[in-house]
């Protein structure tokens, strides 16, 4: 024992000692203050008019209907608090078994369906997966939570953290569904394509404008993906078709002349005529200016006349804007020589693909090519040219012969002979127009111009 205990120890020995003797001091005491006959005395001094007990207050009795009151407001709170417990149990502490989806789930009353949910990890079912506009899953819990109906009624999934189970009999517990990324919307214009085949035949029609579309387009906002929601205005496709029309139960075939009119154009004119046979004249803009005279004779006589542009250029090596000139000056150029209004092309060469009919599909109807190519140009000879057209004749055939651009003395030589012979064989002769009619070939879709 440390030095400081004892000393403690011994200082408490000598306090019980001192306190022994307080407690002995006080019960010698006289606590009454040892003087009985004044304590007698004081007492006397109260007046209690001679009873030992002090007087009763008026005794008042409760009416009959405070009585009723009480009795009704007592009953009242009873009730109220069976009521208030009645209703804590029903809805907060008793335990409710649900039937989910054919297994009994206890729990208290009070659980939210969220809870329930929780505690029972959805049940096993899966959530929804948030999916982007293409379908990709972006989050495969980012959905719909689980669907579920409680008593058949389905509870919408806002309402699970404040619905209880409290009124639960049966429970279906259903995967969530999948929900589809927020999106935005735009407007935007597409482009037309074009559908433009050339192998089907020497006349290229343009059957169908292109025209652009509208759509709606949305845009995943969390994804970016890019979906066609609705085509609000198709686009149309340029749309260019090439025929060979053979018109049914005939025998026709088309007479052509290109590069004039020139000096070779009068005495072909004079065949023609006398022949009474029509045939078709694809003119240089720039000769038709220089013979207009010959241009309006063809026009009077009844003969077709179509373009075959200004100055004869390989079409392919120009620009579209040079192109386009150069076609629609081409046909004011017939128009000033002889009132003539067409927009049908023989393009120099038959050069004319897919671009040149993308760049001037608005402002040309049809581009027209040949079947029988006579070679005349090569100056083979009247009888080669004769035979070459003769040889190679069938209902709807084209010939392509010239009527300028070089020395035609040939040509005028060959045709009374091609004529005759082809009237012996019992064909007849048409123009192009005449031909597309009778062979059915589609009235050209005009652009705009
Ligand atoms: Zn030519």
């Amino acid at each position: 024992m440390s030095q400081n205990k004892r000393n403690r120890d011994k200082y408490i020995d000598e306090n019980d000692v001192a306190e022994n003797e307080v407690v002995e001091d006080l019960q010698s005491l006289d606590i009454d203050g040892g003087d009985e006959e004044e304590d007698v005395a004081a007492v006397e001094e109260i007046d209690f008019q001679g009873s030992a007990k002090p007087p009763k207050r008026p005794h008042r009795t409760m009416g009959p209907v405070a009585a009723a009151v009480v009795t009704v407001l007592v009953a009242l709170i009873v009730v109220a608090l069976g009521a208030g417990a009645w209703w804590m149990w029903r809805f907060h502490w008793r335990s409710v078994d649900v039937n989910v989806d054919g297994e009994t789930v206890s729990a208290r009353a009070d659980t939210t369906i969220a809870r329930f949910l929780d505690d029972h990890d959805d049940f096993g079912r899966t959530r929804g997966r948030l999916l982007s506009l293409k379908g990709k899953v972006l989050d495969k819990d980012g959905g719909d939570p689980v669907a579920v109906s409680v008593n058949g009624t389905t509870v919408p999934a806002a309402d699970y953290g404040t619905t209880t189970i409290a009124d639960a009999e049966t429970m279906t517990v259903t995967p969530g569904k999948d929900v589809t990324e927020a999106h935005t919307s735009e407007q935007r214009t597409t482009k037309y394509g074009t559908d433009i085949n050339l192998n089907n035949g020497p006349i290229q029609v343009v059957t169908q404008q292109g025209e652009d579309g509208e759509q709606e387009v949305w845009i995943g906002k969390r994804s970016k993906e890019e979906i066609v929601h609705k085509e609000i205005k198709p686009a149309k496709k340029l749309t260019v078709q090439s025929f060979a029309p053979q018109p049914a139960g005939k025998k026709v075939i088309a007479l052509t002349f290109d590069d004039g009119p020139s000096q070779y154009t009068e005495p072909i004119l004079d065949i023609l005529r006398q022949k009474k046979v029509k045939a078709t004249f694809f003119d240089l803009g720039e000769e038709a200016l220089a013979y207009p005279k010959l241009e309006q004779r063809m026009v009077k006589e009844g003969h077709q006349v179509a373009s075959h542009s200004v100055s004869h250029p390989y079409m392919p090596d120009m620009s579209r804007d040079d192109l386009r000139k150069e076609i629609l000056t081409g046909f004011a150029d017939l128009k000033e020589a002889s009132d003539t209004k067409t927009r049908v092309l023989r393009a120099p060469y038959g050069a004319f693909g897919v671009q040149q009919w993308k760049d001037t599909a608005d402002i040309v109807d049809m581009n027209v090519l040949w079947s029988i190519d006579t070679l005349d140009w090569k100056r083979p000879g009247k009888k080669a040219i004769h035979d070459e057209v003769l040889k190679n004749a069938y209902n709807g055939a084209i010939a392509l012969m010239h009527d300028g651009g070089g020395d035609r003395t040939q040509d005028i030589e060959a045709l009374p002979g091609i004529i005759d012979d082809l009237k012996k064989q019992g064909y007849s002769f048409v123009t192009i127009d005449e031909l597309c009619e009778m062979g059915g070939v589609p009235k050209p879709a005009q652009g705009k111009d």
